[in-house]
């Protein structure tokens, strides 16, 4: 059975095009771009062209390009980074609905004397602005706000928060993993200091990211050892993988409006198609502010876990907002900082479509579900038959 694979927020697959530039570099080309001999130079040229393809997808310089191993080096590079070019500031601002990338390690500065402020969204998903106006102080080192929500696909509107952040002398970061590659973004027209993005979400392997360093900003490596990356990052290039991501980043600037128009029309049926055959299910996000790729559908009185389980037996691969702590299936942080009451939240289920997302995908969810849904509340002790155990959805538009 063919996967019909629409989880395209945890991972993509590698392009057919990204694959065919990277295999020789994997097969012939495994010199070191830093050896003298000219047979390592070679690779050094790829290694040239992969960061001018970076760089030109995101209208930025190609030597405020540095790569990376993946979105959470990125991440964790740009905010420490920040904190260690101010010594004496000690406050960053963050969201409560960020990757763990950011989250995790925000939570880790806190034992180590860095104060956090977690923004709040209200029950779409959307940030208050003047509440992050207020939350900027003299001894605020960085702010780091994400371009994307990985559950709900809700943008947030980052041109204005980098130089709301910036006009008063703020390093901003934005974690932009799930938004390269599915929307259009210039460097130019947005002033954050650092941007990070990873292969595996466009189209390119896993194993390889980048991280974009606004020339002039000050910068401190994580990674200390070798002079790779200008001395920005250390360790031997991934260089089959470097290349591939220059591909995906052509392949992605190339495509992004086509896509975008195709995509989204595919989203919209799919998502217009299960909130109009299944009861009491609600859309979880800003409709009108989101990734044209992603939907969050609650659907009241299931678990998104038995949701997945059933759907996988017919080949559909999706994602829920619960996650698996210490035994118990706890509603995403995403979904709770958003207020979704615990009966809709336990069953919210993340499609995320791509590039390869088909018409007959989008027709067997929506064969399928209904099914899926109406046996597993036949089984729910919160059923509609046993009353209702929970409050209204936070979101119905
Ligand atoms: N940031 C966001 C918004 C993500 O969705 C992810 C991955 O899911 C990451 C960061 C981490 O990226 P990586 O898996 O490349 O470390």
């Amino acid at each position: 059975m063919n996967e019909i694979y629409l989880d395209n927020n945890a991972t993509t697959r590698v392009a057919p095009e990204v694959l065919d530039e990277m295999l020789p570099v994997l097969r012939d080309h495994y010199g070191n771009p830093s050896s003298m001999h000219s047979f390592g130079g070679g690779v050094g040229a790829l290694l040239k062209k992969a960061r001018e393809r970076t760089a030109e997808a995101l209208s930025c310089r190609p030597d405020e390009i540095v790569f990376t191993s993946c979105g959470t080096e990125g991440d964790n590079t740009a905010i420490l980074s920040a904190l260690r070019a101010n010594p004496d500031k000690k406050h960053m601002v963050t969201t409560r609905v960020e990757h763990p990338a950011v989250l995790s390690l925000a939570k880790h500065l806190e034992t180590r004397g860095v104060e956090v402020t977690y923004l709040g969204v209200d029950d779409a998903g959307r940030l208050d602005l003047d509440e992050l106006r207020r939350s900027l102080r003299k001894d605020t080192a960085v702010v780091s706000v994400m371009y994307a929500n990985n559950e709900t696909g809700v943008v947030f509107p980052v041109p204005e928060i980098a130089d709301m952040v910036r006009r008063r002398g703020i390093l901003f970061h934005t974690d932009a993993v799930q938004a390269v590659g599915k929307i259009p973004i210039s460097l130019a027209d947005l002033p954050a200091d650092f941007l990070v993005l990873s292969g595996h979400k466009l189209h390119a392997p896993k194993g390889v990211g980048a991280l974009y360093v606004r020339r002039g900003t000050l910068f401190r490596p994580f990674l200390i050892g070798g002079h790779q990356e200008r001395g920005r990052r250390a360790g031997t290039e991934n260089t089959p993988g470097i290349v591939a991501l220059g591909k995906a980043m052509e392949l992605a600037a190339m495509g992004i409006v086509d896509e975008n128009t195709r995509v989204r029309a595919l989203r919209d049926r799919l998502e217009a198609g299960l909130l109009s055959s299944i009861p009491d299910s609600v859309r979880n996000g800003d409709p009108d502010n989101r990734l044209p790729n992603t939907t969050s559908i609650a659907f009241k009185y299931v678990e998104g876990e038995a949701i997945l389980l059933l759907l996988d037996t017919f080949g559909i691969c999706a994602s829920s907002g619960s996650a698996c702590t210490s035994g118990s299936l706890e509603p995403s942080h995403v979904l709770r900082a958003m207020g979704v009451p615990f009966t809709y939240a336990h069953g919210s289920i993340r499609f995320s479509l791509s590039r390869y997302t088909t018409d007959a995908d989008v027709d067997a969810v929506l064969r399928e579900m209904p099914g899926i849904i109406a046996r597993l509340r036949e089984m729910s002790p919160f059923s509609a038959a046993t009353g209702d155990a929970g409050g209204k959805p936070a979101c119905t538009r």
